[in-house]
């Protein structure tokens, strides 16, 4: 039988705070940076949260490594499945060579190539698809039915939400209550751990997803109270082109989080110039999807304290070359 280890109800914050036990001394303790340019530009007091220089190159691993240490013996032994269009599949390469889980990536035939290499060399058998055309989710649970493999989706379980709650949890540690949280939003996994911290930790924040405006479904979805569904959105934030909230993540974002904001695909290159010009930091589109929203100036930010999530760096250096050079 193939088993998506989800407890009965959602995860708590006390989830995050045991997932931070759990991967501790496997995941990195990010540093939190600062950039008296971008604190100028926007009037704020902005702490960046640099999950590019995570493990695996974004924050996924903390998920990953959550969910999969959270098995039990047996079904490690049997070994896990995932689908993801890069990062998580990495992710979880990663976090099953480190437990000495076998580990199955369903991967899309147009994901980045740095990617795909990237997985391979962390020792995972990859099987593709065609997003385009094939339904990634039934593909993944037909191939775990038939080899009796755990399959940890990418954003919508609990442990997978937990997991990435402790990035925000580390994040208020090092920074104290902020006044603003703000993440990168696909499917919802990092905005609702996270909010799990902020809403436990600093509960008169303020917490924000942003989405790249060609995949709008999380603002839609929590502005009409129900999971709205997309076609495959066409952006450069290739992490973020989920087409639907998950059970898991949309009702802790409906409870917990302000507002969901959009950015495009020209403010993520914006971004990703500043970060490189002033920061010396190579970001991936979809992880400059949070800054993007404040640099932009879609937040009022003056006088504020903003936590903001870069949430990975997982970029072709060719497409960083043509994306930042324009
Ligand atoms: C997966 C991913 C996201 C989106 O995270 P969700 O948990 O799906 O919302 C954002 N940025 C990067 C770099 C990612 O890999």
């Amino acid at each position: 039988m193939s088993d998506v280890a989800t407890t009965a109800r959602g995860p708590s914050y006390g989830d995050v705070a045991r997932a931070a036990e759990r991967i501790r001394g496997a995941a990195h303790r990010t540093p939190v940076l600062t950039s008296r340019t971008a604190d100028a530009r926007t009037g704020g007091q902005l702490f960046f949260k640099a999950e590019n220089l995570q493990r695996a190159g974004a924050f996924k691993f903390r998920g990953a490594y959550n969910a999969i240490a959270a098995l039990p013996e047996d079904a490690r032994r049997r070994g896990v499945i995932a689908y993801s269009s890069g990062n998580h599949a990495q992710a979880i390469a990663l976090a099953a060579r480190l437990l000495g889980v076998p580990a199955t990536i369903v991967m899309p035939l147009d994901a980045p190539a740095m990617k795909v290499a990237a997985t391979r060399d962390y020792g995972a058998e990859i099987v593709t698809y065609d997003r385009y055309t094939q339904d990634r989710e039934a593909l993944g649970r037909a191939i775990a039915a038939e080899r009796s493999l755990s399959l940890i989706p990418p954003y919508d379980h609990p442990d997978v939400i937990a997991g990435q709650g402790t990035l925000a949890l580390e994040l208020i540690e090092e920074t104290g209550p902020l006044d603003i949280l703000v993440t990168c939003l696909g499917g919802g996994g990092q905005l609702a751990g996270c909010a799990l911290a902020a809403a436990e930790l600093m509960p008169r924040a303020r917490v924000y997803g942003v989405e790249p405006e060609a995949g709008n479904d999380g603002q839609r979805s929590f502005r009409e109270g129900r999971i709205v569904r997309i076609p495959v959105p066409q952006t450069i934030a290739d992490g973020a082109q989920t087409t639907h909230l998950g059970d898991h993540t949309f009702p802790i974002i409906a409870r917990h989080v302000t507002d969901v904001l959009t950015v495009s695909d020209a403010q993520l290159v914006e971004t990703m110039r500043f970060f490189a010009e002033r920061m010396k930091l190579v970001v991936e589109p979809t992880g400059c999807l949070a800054a993007a929203s404040v640099l932009g100036g879609l937040l009022d930010v003056r006088d504020l304290r903003v936590g903001i999530v870069i949430s990975g760096g997982n970029v072709d250096l060719a497409s960083f070359a043509r994306l930042v050079a324009g």
